[in-house]
């Protein structure tokens, strides 16, 4: 089938509106906010162009193109809100077809008995969040990208919200969900506090990155809106010190909805003023009900204070707070000033999480000159252990291939320190096609399993080739 053909074919499906194949539509959906291209295409890196843009309007529509795209082989990315920071949703080969899910954004009522809601997997969290409170509940999920993600693109990545060592992550919040896989067929799974059918079929979809099928329709819980929020912050010595009051703090059992803990690097600019040179800085916010977060807030002042921590009020509490979704427009600025910034997340248990900062920043700096800054901060923790989330600021020569060697470098230093500690190369961004090569050092023999998956569900190898596993 030639393109021509295919094209006439796909415009029966959704209408000819709805296949995009302006050069403007296919340039911009061809890549997402993977750092390295942000960086490159400011010294004239050009992404690879998709055949064209189709904007399905409905889970039939979706089938069609899936059932069709299937039996004449054609490569397909899925496309939520182009958020993702590795590349999951960036084309790599011009004849695929990006399937742009925006149009599946029909959002429901509140159920209030179950306290669920259900919406298109295009549909924005921002407009879920503004939906759901203005019907008096939140949803608890607020990861920093809420005004472009999607709710698809959320569970596809595995998300985490920056409220999360309350509300837990996406695999907490996602109670059921429709998807049509590479044949077209549609599967649901239904919503549900608990199953024990078998292994839980959200999780095929949960951190698929659109190669197993692609999500349509979630169903996610909603909480009442919290009556309280107690904040404190505490000045601590090391970042150790840090980390071991919030492993004391989350071994009592309770769950403060932020707890974040940031190195002196990260702290000098929001908070320099409430503390010294050199310490770091814990951050608390407990929400829900006055009773329930004044006596977190006294389970956390007294650990606080008898482990070295010295209280430094709620004022840096809120700095975080209004200025916690800023570093989208900051890594534009970094980008044109010559200065190429990331971020890369991992986790480790308790045992383990100080040795994969301390390790990982000194290894960075000692071995990769052009670092000008290698940061680090504890974002979302649990009873066993926590996440670091490391940020990079580098000055590599102007030039793509040397960018991408600094940029290698500082990964490859960053998944080889984990893997040794103990932890786990991935928090919460996925694994999209930046990571692919680093996934078997964290699966082991595991990998064999998702491959199994992948060839059972889509044998023609056209959902997404290249991300999450090696194409073959
Ligand atoms: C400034 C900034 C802050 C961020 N903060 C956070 C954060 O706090 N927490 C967090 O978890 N992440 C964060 N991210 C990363 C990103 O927002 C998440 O990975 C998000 O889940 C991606 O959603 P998206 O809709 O934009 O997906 P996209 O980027 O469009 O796609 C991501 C992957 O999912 C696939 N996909 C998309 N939609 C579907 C679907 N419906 N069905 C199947 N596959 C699909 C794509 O093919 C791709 O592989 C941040 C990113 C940025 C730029």
């Amino acid at each position: 089938m030639n393109k021509d053909q295919i094209i006439a074919r796909l415009k029966d499906f959704v209408g000819a509106d709805n296949v995009l194949l302006d050069e403007s539509s296919r340039k911009q959906k061809a890549v997402d906010l993977y750092a390295l291209r942000l960086y490159q295409k400011h010294l004239g890196w050009q992404p690879v162009m998709p055949m064209l843009v189709i904007r399905p309007g409905n889970t039939g529509e979706v089938s069609e193109i899936l059932a069709f795209a299937n039996e004449n082989k054609l490569r397909i990315i899925p496309y939520g809100g182009g958020s993702g920071v590795l590349a999951g949703a960036e084309t790599i080969y011009e004849d695929t077809i990006v399937i742009d899910l925006s149009r599946l954004n029909t959002i429901q009522d509140v159920h209030d008995q179950d306290l669920n809601i259900t919406c298109g997997a295009g549909t924005r969290i921002k407009d879920l969040e503004a939906r759901v409170n203005s019907q008096g509940y939140v949803l608890g999920h607020y990861p920093q990208s809420m005004d472009q993600a999607q709710m698809g693109g959320l569970v596809a990545t595995r998300s985490i919200g920056q409220f999360s060592t309350g509300y837990g992550g996406i695999e907490d919040f996602l109670l059921g969900l429709e998807a049509v896989l590479p044949n077209g067929e549609v599967v649901k799974v239904k919503a549900n506090p608990r199953t024990a059918c078998g292994p839980d079929l959200k999780h095929v979809f949960l951190g698929s990155e659109g190669t197993f099928g692609i999500v349509t329709e979630v169903t996610v819980k909603v909480f009442p809106q919290p009556e309280n929020r107690w904040k404190g912050s505490y000045r601590v010595r090391t970042m150790d010190e840090g980390l071991e009051i919030i492993r004391l703090v989350m071994r009592t059992g309770i769950k403060p909805s932020v707890i974040r803990l940031h190195d002196w690097l990260e702290c000098e600019k929001p908070y320099g003023a409430f503390m010294e040179e050199g310490e770091s800085l814990l951050i608390f916010l407990s929400e829900g009900r006055k009773d329930v977060t004044d006596l977190h807030g006294q389970i956390i002042e007294k650990i606080a204070l008898d482990n070295g921590g010295i209280a430094a009020g709620p004022k840096p509490v809120d700095i975080w707070f209004t200025h916690r979704n800023d570093a989208a427009d900051e890594y534009e600025q970094y980008g044109s000033q010559g200065i190429m910034v990331d971020t890369i997340e991992v986790s480790g248990n308790w045992s383990q999480i100080a040795d994969i900062y301390n390790k990982t920043v000194e290894r960075v700096y000692y071995e990769v000159p052009e670092v000008l800054f290698f940061s680090g901060h504890s974002s979302h923790s649990y009873m066993n252990g926590t996440n670091i989330y490391f940020q990079l600021g580098a000055f590599p020569p102007p030039d793509i291939a040397e960018a991408k060697r600094v940029y290698d470098q500082v990964w490859d230093i960053t998944m080889e320190s984990t893997l040794e500690h103990g932890g786990a190369i991935a928090h919460h961004h996925g694994i999209g096609k930046q990571r692919v090569k680093y996934l078997p050092g964290e699966l082991g023999n595991g990998i064999d399993i998702l491959r199994a998956v992948k060839d059972g569900l889509d044998p023609q190898g056209i959902m997404n080739p290249g991300a999450l596993l090696a194409e073959k």
